[in-house]
């Protein structure tokens, strides 16, 4: 125990050198020097985060992607006020340096003091306190590029929280838990943001991370609290962001995870709709999640969030192009094409990137050329996104061409929603994806026009490179083929010998040769499904349904 009391000062004089430390180092290395007209033109492009001023003849500069610059201090009178018009944050230093450090270490100290002297109840209430930004968010749906039927499904939340006791006077059942799901940067995060936007409703977000803590029950007071701030401002949108951090499968014992799970599981049972309370979470993957937070009544409602297709792409970009100087003879339709796989984040990054290089040569307006520039700095960086090959996007779409083609021709009862090579979050490289008709019993040449759908992906690949080069991209197809075949030979016994396992093969291949058999009759069919894939990548029902006549 004694020895435990002296160790605390000697940490916080350790951390006090650590800090001198590098503060002094930090005045050593010398940001990039920006002209102050370039300085002004990022100001007013909305990509500087702050700027400290007073700390000598240069105001240090942060930009919003955490580049460091530093530009000359004009001493002018407005200078400070222009900046917080624009909403960028001001510091001003007196006298910074050590004096500064040491005012830092000794408050850690006291804090580290105070935080360890409480470590009972009464601490965990202080720890439980958040920082919950609640105001109205500023973006809208104007803001966020989406297909069309996800931008409905959040028009409908918004219509709730504008008059949630009107959908009650109708009998209508309330939404209550909304899942986001899909790949990383595609706007989850900007969706909830923009539906509390859009009905002006209050917006109470934490992220995952924010229920993970140390202390067990944390997590759950917090969640607590979010759900009282929220009945207590007459309703707006909870969101919690990157739910896995307490949503994952229950695979190991973790007493806080599953305190804060359940905390939300009754928090969500207990409020009606007509609170105009929604809650929205976001995953990146919903096959981790407890089956518990997808059951009726709770997160039901799921929106996936896909990544942009073409069409897509471009919205997204022009919705990022609206404040920024665009050359006229910068095409975004051209980069929408460039920039499959893409997600929104990046290529916000992208046109973020250019209006930077743009600025460094003070060159008034975006060019062509830095576009160019940015692109080859995105698609090399870290989360750089997977360049998709031109060659990759024509075997994608001449497979996805040939499940379609083949959907159509045998099995005209299910409807084609959508054909894309865009890859989904479940990981397939592209899909097509068909709604079977509702019925209880199928008929023998049903199931063989399922089993040739789902051949016709490889049996397309084969047809246009070749056995020796036909890919790994059917290994799903194949698996689903094999059931089919399996479920005929065995338990329905369709096949002609009895025999399951020499049944399952025949079924195989005849199934495999119709299939071939139906494509090569189809050639141009095949070739103008693929052609618009590769040019659109997504094709809806009525296109599908117009280029197959
Ligand atoms: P997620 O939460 O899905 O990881 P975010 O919402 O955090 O993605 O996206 C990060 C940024 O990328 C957004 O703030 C926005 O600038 C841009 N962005 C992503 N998707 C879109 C989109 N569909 N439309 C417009 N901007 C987008
Ligand atoms: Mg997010
Ligand atoms: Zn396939």
């Amino acid at each position: 125990m004694k020895q435990k009391r002296w160790m605390g000062p000697v940490v916080f004089a350790m951390v006090g050198v650590l800090c001198l430390l590098f503060f002094i180092q930090g005045g050593r290395d010398t940001p990039e020097t920006l002209s102050y007209p370039d300085f002004w033109f990022l100001a007013e492009e909305g990509l500087v985060d702050k700027v400290a001023m007073g700390g000598g003849d240069m105001w240090q500069v942060t930009l919003k992607d955490g580049a460091k610059a530093q530009t000359p201090d004009p001493r002018a009178q407005d200078g400070k006020e222009r900046l917080l018009k624009l909403n960028i944050e001001v510091q001003e230093r007196e006298s910074a340096g050590p004096g500064l450090a040491l005012g830092a270490v000794l408050l850690l100290a006291l804090l580290f003091f105070a935080q360890a002297r409480d470590r009972g109840a009464a601490g965990l209430k202080k720890f439980a306190a958040v920082q919950v930004d609640e105001r109205v968010p500023q973006v809208t749906l104007k803001d966020v590029a989406v297909p069309p039927e996800t931008l409905q499904s959040i028009r409908d939340l918004a219509d709730f929280l504008k008059e949630p006791r009107k959908f009650g006077e109708y009998g209508a059942r309330a939404p209550r838990g909304v899942m986001l799901y899909g790949p990383p940067g595609t706007g989850k995060t900007l969706l909830a943001r923009a539906l509390a936007g859009e009905a002006k409703a209050p917006f109470f977000a934490m992220g995952g991370a924010d229920f993970v803590q140390v202390y067990v029950g944390v997590g759950a007071s917090r969640v607590r609290e979010l759900f009282r701030k929220a009945r207590k401002a007459g309703g707006g949108v909870i969101f919690i962001d990157e739910i896995d951090a307490i949503g994952k499968k229950r695979d190991s014992a973790n007493d806080e995870r599953e305190q804060t799970l359940n905390a939300l599981l009754t928090e969500m049972s207990g409020f009606s709709g007509e609170d105009g309370v929604i809650v929205l979470a976001a995953t990146n993957r919903l096959d981790t999640l407890d089956p518990a937070l997808l059951r009726e009544g709770r997160f039901d409602r799921r929106i996936e969030v896909g990544l942009p297709d073409c069409a897509q792409r471009l919205k997204i970009l022009q919705v990022h192009a609206r404040k920024k100087p665009l050359a006229p003879s910068v095409s975004l339709e051209r980069w929408a094409e460039q920039t499959a796989l893409f997600s929104g984040a990046q290529l916000e990054t992208l046109l973020n990137e250019a209006a930077i290089r743009a600025a460094r040569r003070s060159g008034g307006q975006i060019l062509e050329c830095d576009v160019e520039k940015a692109f080859c700095s995105v698609t090399v960086g870290e989360d750089s996104p997977r360049r998709m090959t031109e060659e990759e996007k024509r075997v994608t779409a001449w497979h996805e061409a040939g499940h379609a083609l083949i959907t159509r021709r045998l099995l005209p009862k299910a409807r084609l929603t959508r054909v894309t090579i865009i890859p989904s979050s479940r990981g397939a490289a592209g899909y097509s994806m068909s709604v079977q008709p509702d019925q209880l019993l199928h008929t023998r040449q049903e199931l063989m026009g399922m089993l040739c759908a789902a051949l016709g992906g490889r049996a397309a690949e084969e047809m246009l490179l070749g056995w020796e080069n036909v890919t790994t991209g059917a290994a799903n197809d194949l698996k689903k083929a094999r059931d089919i075949a399996s479920a005929m030979a065995g338990e329905f016994m369709m096949g002609e010998s009895g025999d399951a396992e020499e049944d399952k093969k025949a079924l195989l291949a005849q199934a495999m040769e119709e299939t071939r058999r139906i494509l090569s009759q189809n050639l141009d069919a095949l070739e103008a499904l693929s052609d618009a894939l590769i040019k659109r990548e997504t094709l809806r029902e009525e296109e599908i349904a117009e280029i197959l006549g």
